[in-house]
C-alpha cells in the first residue's frame, strides 16, 4: 500500500487550518512535519507554487468512472473502489502490473477518454486570477500532471498560461512519487519547504507534496474529502479549499511571498 510507504509524521499537530470555506467548514487541516503555522509563528517563506492540471487548473471533463470501467471491467473496478478509503483508483499503477499487450489496450482506452476531455477543456474558476496574483509577486508557477504531454501543450495554448516546468506522465516516476516535485524545486533552485503543491487529489497531489517536504493544499470542490475518515495522521494537507479563489488570500495570510532570486 502506498500509505505504508509514507514516512511517519510527528503526531504533534498545531491548530487545524482551513481557508475560509463558505459551504463546508471541515475539521481537517493541519501542518506538515516540522512546520509551525500557528498564528503567533513567523510566516514561512514561499517561493513557488506547483499545480496539478486536471480537476485543479481545468474543470473536470474526463469521465473517470466510465474510463476505469472500460479499462478494468465493472467487477475489478468495483473491487478496487471498495478497497480504497476514498473510493479512488490508481489506474496507472494498476496497469503497470499487466502484460504488455494488455497495457497497450488499456493506454489506448485511456487516450480515447483523454482526447474527449481535451475537446471540452475549460479553465478552473479562479485559476487565471491566482496566476496573475502569483506573477505580480514574482512567485514561480509549475505544473505536474499524470496526463500526457500533448494535453499540457493544449492547455498552455488554449488559455495562454505557461507553467515552467510542466511535467506530464512521460516524466517518470509520476505522482504520487515526489520525484517530479523535487525536480521542479531543483530546476528553480529552491528548497521544497519553500514550495506549495496544490491539487484535487489527496492520493496523488497531497502525497506527492508531503513526501517531497512541500506545503500542500487540497482543492475539494465537491466535498468528496469531507469525511475525517479520508485522512490519517500522516496524510493531511496543510490547507483545504473549495475554490482556487480562496488560495491567494490564504497565501497572503500565511506566507511571506518571496521571489526565488531574493532571500526572506
Ligand atoms: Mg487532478
Amino acid at each position: 500500500m502506498l500509505l505504508s510507504l509514507l514516512r511517519r509524521l510527528p503526531s504533534i499537530c498545531p491548530p487545524l487550518r482551513t481557508a475560509s470555506v463558505h459551504r463546508r467548514r471541515s475539521a481537517v487541516m493541519s501542518v506538515s512535519p516540522g512546520r509551525n503555522l500557528t498564528a503567533d509563528a513567523p510566516k514561512a517563506s514561499l517561493k513557488g507554487v506547483v499545480f496539478d492540471m486536471d480537476g485543479t487548473l481545468t474543470v473536470p471533463v474526463i469521465d473517470f468512472p466510465a474510463m476505469y470501467r472500460a479499462v478494468l471491467g465493472d467487477d475489478t473496478y468495483a473491487v478496487l473502489r471498495a478497497a480504497s478509503p476514498t473510493g479512488s483508483v490508481d489506474i496507472l499503477h494498476h496497469i503497470e502490473t499487466w502484460a504488455p499487450a494488455e497495457q497497450h489496450r488499456a493506454y489506448e482506452i485511456i487516450a480515447h477518454f483523454e482526447r474527449q476531455g481535451l475537446d471540452r477543456l475549460q479553465i478552473m474558476p479562479g485559476a487565471l486570477e491566482l496566476c496573475r496574483f502569483l506573477d505580480s509577486k514574482q512567485i514561480k508557477r509549475g505544473l505536474i500532471t499524470r496526463n500526457v504531454g500533448a494535453a499540457v501543450d493544449l492547455f498552455h495554448q488554449k488559455f495562454g498560461l505557461m507553467f515552467t516546468p510542466a511535467l506530464s506522465r512521460e516524466f517518470r516516476p509520476y505522482k504520487p512519487d515526489p520525484a517530479p516535485l523535487l525536480h521542479i524545486c531543483s530546476t528553480w533552485g529552491v528548497s521544497p519547504n519553500e514550495v506549495m503543491m496544490i491539487g484535487d487529489s489527496l492520493r496523488d497531489d497531497v502525497v506527492c507534496g508531503i513526501r517531497a517536504g512541500a506545503f500542500t493544499c487540497l482543492l475539494d470542490e465537491t466535498g468528496r474529502y469531507e469525511s475525517p475518515d479520508c485522512y490519517t495522521d500522516d496524510l493531511k494537507p496543510n490547507f483545504k479549499v473549495s475554490s482556487l479563489k480562496e488560495v491567494f488570500p490564504l497565501l497572503e495570510k500565511h506566507f511571506n511571498l518571496v521571489p526565488p532570486s531574493q532571500t526572506a
